[in-house]
């Protein structure tokens, strides 16, 4: 014979020791094993097997289970045995494991010393009528179900030390659900390395062949490695979701920074911008004062000094109050409410003088549609349109205004031309930006401020801006904000 077929040989011999049922008539008399089951009939035939095995060969038993399984098992001794007349001989000891557990149990762990003395000392008068001792435990499955671990494997500990001291046979049990979870995988193990032999469930036990046995490991194998790559691979995203998680809340943390030193800003140059105010005003009583008192005795360069520092002071105070004036359209809170667009343009053109005969005249092409949005924020939003369009003018050219609003799907649209100077294609775009002017403050004056203000206000109210026009040619400004439905 070759030494391949005498390898072959071996194989074959020893495949019909793979895979062998588990009989209870070979459990030793000092084992401790341990059954773990899927459903609670296979359970109680199993546990029938190894009582009543234990029965027949005069053996004592301690039967330690929940109430419902005393009663099935008994259920089924009573069939072949006299279970009254075997429990007042003292050969069949059934107790109920909650209560017995109740014993030792002390603030959530095992006592051993009230072990020994309840348990212990049961054990040891039974093992002393010289008969061999059978025990079913099932306090640890108990204990295992409540989610105290620690105690479960030290109550396994202890049994196996009360092992050591007397020579009787241990089976417990589990359900096999209470392990699910790849948290259970240790817990698993340890359980299976304190007990001599472990008992598979039913889904291996009930197959009756060597080889479906065979192929039902190679399944549950497959298995195995199937469920840890997608561990393996669950846990790879884990690690990348926390990864992006810790990212998000640097992003998160230093946003929040950012907006609180944004908001620190913000709350100090409004406050330096309304500060500088008050000296502003003083400058410009002190100039008043100055021209009532010593006006009779200054000459015209004095006064024309002086009407200066008046008009720069004004400016800057104009600069300030729409500095203020954006940083509130910015970042005030607005409600957005029906406007009656109508009343509005009316009552501004009668509250101006520069919107009236003789320095303007502007046409309102009544009824103006209503709109939703804000009235303060509309009111300022129109007023420096309708500044606009009267102050740049070429010299001498009287302004003519026209105001109408027109129905776009569900907005409106404000139109406000005049025949003023236009702009330039070139700076449509800019003139819509903060400080941003075309002219010399001389020529035109003004902050730079007026449509930046408009542009930020309108689209705070869900709309939008724009501008058509042409140089000497007027300018056609529009604002679109949604329509009262
Ligand atoms: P200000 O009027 O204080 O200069 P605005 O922000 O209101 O500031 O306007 C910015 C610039 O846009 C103006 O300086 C001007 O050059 C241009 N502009 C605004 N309205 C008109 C208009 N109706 N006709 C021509 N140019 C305009």
């Amino acid at each position: 014979m070759s030494s391949r077929e005498a390898t072959y040989q071996d194989r074959v011999t020893s495949l019909e020791e793979f895979a062998p049922h588990f009989n209870w008539k070979e459990l030793g008399a000092s084992d401790h094993s341990v059954q773990f089951y899927e459903d609670n009939s296979h359970l109680i035939n199993s546990l029938k097997a190894y009582v009543s095995t234990g029965l027949k060969a005069n053996e004592n038993i301690i039967f330690i289970a929940t109430p419902e399984h005393l009663f099935d098992l008994e259920k089924q001794l009573e069939k072949e045995f006299d279970i009254s007349k075997l429990k007042s001989q003292g050969n069949y000891i059934a107790l109920d494991a909650a209560e017995t557990l109740s014993k030792f149990m002390v603030e959530g762990s095992v006592n051993s010393e009230l072990f020994a003395q309840s348990l212990g000392e049961l054990v040891k008068n039974t093992i002393l009528t010289n008969r061999p001792l059978r025990a079913f435990g099932e306090m640890v499955a108990l204990l295992w179900a409540e989610g105290n671990f620690d105690a479960a494997i030290n109550l396994e500990k202890i049994w196996n030390d009360l092992r050591k001291k007397y020579d009787f046979s241990l089976l417990c049990a589990y359900p096999l659900n209470s392990f699910s979870g790849e948290s259970k995988v240790n817990s698993f193990l340890h359980i299976c390395e304190e007990h001599s032999h472990v008992i598979p469930a039913e889904s291996y036990i009930s197959k009756s062949s060597r080889d479906e046995r065979l192929r039902s490991i190679s399944a549950l194998q497959q298995k195995a490695i199937s469920l840890e790559a997608e561990i393996a691979e669950k846990n790879r995203l884990e690690l990348n979701l926390l990864e992006q998680q810790a990212k998000l809340n640097l992003a998160t943390m230093r946003t929040t920074q950012l907006q609180e030193a944004v908001d620190d800003l913000k709350a100090f140059s409004y406050g330096i911008s309304h500060d500088m105010r008050a000296p502003l005003r003083c400058i410009q009583q002190y100039s008043s004062l100055l021209i009532e008192e010593f006006g009779k005795e200054m000459n015209s360069k004095k006064l024309e000094l002086i009407s200066q520092i008046t008009s720069s002071s004004r400016n800057l105070d104009k600069l300030i109050q729409d500095i203020l004036s954006y940083s509130a359209i910015s970042h005030q809170d607005i409600k957005i409410r029906p406007v009656n667009l109508n009343k509005l343009v009316n009552d501004l053109v009668q509250q101006y003088q520069d919107f009236q005969i003789p320095n303007a005249k502007i046409s309102i092409n009544n009824p103006l549609l209503p709109v939703m949005g804000n009235e303060d924020a509309l009111t300022r939003c129109l007023q420096n349109l309708l500044a606009n369009a009267v102050k740049f003018m070429p010299p001498g050219v009287k302004p003519e205004v026209k105001v109408w609003t027109e129905l776009l799907d569900k907005n409106v649209r404000l139109w406000i031309e005049d025949n003023g100077i236009g702009i330039f294609p070139k700076h449509l775009e800019r003139v819509w930006r903060i400080f941003e002017r075309v002219y010399p403050q001389k020529t035109y004056p003004g902050t730079g401020i007026g449509l930046s203000i408009v542009r930020k206000a309108i689209e705070r109210m869900g709309g939008s801006v724009g501008v058509e026009s042409e140089f000497n040619k007027g300018s056609k400004f529009w604002l679109e904000i949604p329509g009262v439905a």
